[in-house]
């Protein structure tokens, strides 16, 4: 046995899921199922804007099926039709999406020009003076995004369809007990809203995320074994536990 395979590692998570959710999101001009039989047998699965490559010799090679559905949220109605993820949790709002978007407020350039107020004499005792030739400005980080550009939702769906890939290959089992680990979690930390309630929502994110995840000091049971899931706690707030996933063919 090497190191390497009696080190105790976090792995990237499995994904039980994925041959039903790229079964039912890629176009294929094959018998159904096929493309599950071939996403089971596959040395390589690569998902992108427009579709999915799959390598699963010595069936296919380079093959590339075009995703059925452009919109994510359509894509995540499909997964619940199919019966891939299940009817309730349509209902639910309190799973949600972050997604990183660029900020409206400074349209992603992470500054607003302020305005330089004039001097305080100016104007008060002396109306007719004259403004001054150019009124200053000045550049400040933008207070929407934090001078980051870009702000993280949360949306009723993921982003683009391969970060819904990336989720929903975990499978409801696995959805359903890491957001379970994520309520024990809250409840451990005693983490509260502004309203004095404990925190109720779990966010998800897609991610690349870096294996194996770090041990923390004071680790409860909870934060154990969403590691061991290779579930990423990301943070949590007073708004909600946020918890990552890597994409789909990640180094
Ligand atoms: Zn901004």
């Amino acid at each position: 046995m090497t190191d390497a395979q009696s080190a105790p590692s976090t792995p990237s998570p499995e994904r039980p899921a994925l041959p039903d959710v790229l079964e039912t999101l890629l176009a294929s001009r094959y018998e159904p199922g096929h493309t599950a039989f071939l996403v089971r047998i596959a040395d390589n699965i690569q998902p992108d804007a427009d579709g999915c490559r799959i390598d699963a010799l010595p069936e296919a090679f380079g093959w590339h099926p075009a995703w059925r559905l452009t919109d994510p949220r359509e894509a995540l109605e499909a997964l619940t039709t199919a019966g891939v993820l299940p009817e309730s949790w349509a209902q639910d709002e309190r799973r949600l999406f972050a997604v990183d978007v660029r900020c409206l407020l400074c349209r992603g350039r992470k500054t607003m020009t302020r305005m330089m107020m004039p001097p305080e004499s100016f104007g008060v005792a002396d109306d007719t003076r004259e403004w001054p030739v150019a009124i200053k400005t000045e550049e400040v980080p933008c207070g929407q995004c934090a001078g980051t550009g870009r702000v993280s939702g949360p949306f009723v769906c993921p982003g683009t369809i391969p970060d819904l890939v990336a989720w929903a290959s975990l499978g409801r089992d696995a959805i359903t007990r890491a957001e379970a680990l994520a309520r024990q979690v809250i409840v451990d930390a005693g983490a509260r809203d502004e309203m004095g309630r404990l925190v109720e929502r779990v966010w998800w994110r897609v991610e690349p995320v870096e294996y194996p995840l770090p041990e923390e000091t004071y680790e409860t049971p909870a934060q154990t074994d969403l590691r061991a899931m290779g579930v990423k706690l990301w943070r949590l707030s007073a708004d909600a536990i946020t918890l990552c996933v890597p994409p789909i063919g990640a180094p």
